[in-house]
């Protein structure tokens, strides 16, 4: 069979790319203060051998891929990368996940090679907050990415919001006007638990609550036309050239549409975000395995998969690996 499908009848048409462990921010919700041991450069799989477990999953119905981390931008190459991916005849998506420090620098180059679909990570408008959640003081040079993102002409430009109750979640109308010019689609996300992270010290603030935050000032219309295999709906609000959308990892798991493969920076294949189950395929990648050979362990990851992950409250203790690790 030429396709990627679980116990569950799952098809899996969407690998994420973790292609670095480390990152140029601390956000409190994924990484601790002091940062993470970062992993020997020899265990982080080189540009070629990403390339290659790519091109595998494509030849298996895998049709889009993100390319996360860590901070992605941070990865030198990574232009190049992008450029293999988007020429995969079988790869309808190249897409990335950045932190948008280094965007301004970058944008247009990436852009050039090919990528069509970029998500900027932004949890605040609020310079002082910046610094505080991301533990670095780069606002400024985020919004200068996020300029240089528009002018760059991406089909695609996402702004992923955690709202972490108590520290932004006053801030949602502010993104809602952020957008009124601006063409991209906000995605409120709520903060998942995970090691490290202090999650039960921030609490929970659910999609519902978001949307009932926004439908005070705003009212949401429902975007019909949306992608069936989209994570979130998209809604738009009358004057306002953005979209929301809300992320609801822990209100209303999507478990049952998961169509996401990850391959960490460390070259393990994990086929769901909380499970601690993986197949590492460095060793195979190393030691001359032939394509048959690595598409023999990702079924084994795939086979490992969970019908669902567990309730939030075991998710942080169910993870072994650090957000950053496995890339979102
Ligand atoms: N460095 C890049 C970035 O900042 O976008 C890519 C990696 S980051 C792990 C990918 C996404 O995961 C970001 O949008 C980040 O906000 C989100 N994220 C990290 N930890 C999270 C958590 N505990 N709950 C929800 N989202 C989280």
């Amino acid at each position: 069979m030429n396709s990627l499908v679980d116990a569950y009848g799952r098809v899996h048409t969407y690998l994420r790319i973790a292609v670095t462990d480390r990152c140029n921010l601390r956000c409190v919700y994924c990484m601790p203060e002091q940062g993470i041991p970062w992993r020997p450069r020899e265990e982080i799989l080189t540009l070629e051998e990403l390339l290659r477990v790519a091109r595998v999953c494509a030849s298996l119905g895998v049709r889009k891929v993100r390319l996360t981390g860590g901070e992605p931008t941070l990865r030198r190459g990574i232009e190049k990368l992008v450029g293999w991916l988007a020429a995969l005849p079988d790869i309808d998506t190249a897409a990335l996940t950045t932190n948008g420090v280094l965007l301004g620098e970058m944008a247009r180059t990436l852009r050039d090679a090919g990528l069509t679909h970029l998500n900027i990570s932004l949890d605040t408008l609020r310079p002082e907050r910046f610094a505080r959640i991301g533990r670095r003081d780069d606002f400024a040079r985020v919004l200068t990415g996020i300029d240089a993102a528009i002018a760059a002409g991406f089909p695609s430009l996402k702004l992923n919001v955690v709202v972490l109750a108590g520290l932004n979640d006053d801030e949602l109308p502010d993104f809602v006007e952020f957008v009124r010019e601006r063409p991209i689609n906000i995605r409120f996300i709520e903060e998942m638990p995970m090691p490290g992270n202090g999650w039960e010290g921030w609490g929970r603030f659910p999609a519902q609550e978001m949307k009932a935050r926004i439908g005070q000032h705003y009212p949401l219309v429902l975007v019909e036309d949306a992608d069936p295999k989209a994570v979130a709906a998209d809604y738009r609000i009358d004057g306002i050239r953005g979209t929301i959308s809300f992320i609801t990892p822990l209100s209303e798991a999507f478990c049952a549409r998961c169509s996401r493969l990850r391959l960490t920076a460390d070259g393990s294949i994990k086929s769901c975000l909380f499970h601690p189950a993986e197949v590492n395929l460095r060793h195979a990648l190393r030691t001359g395995a032939t394509d048959e050979e690595l598409i023999t362990l990702i079924r084994a990851a795939i086979a490992l998969k969970p019908e669902a992950h567990p309730p939030a409250e075991e998710l942080a203790a169910a993870n072994h690996r650090f957000m950053s690790d496995i890339g979102g």
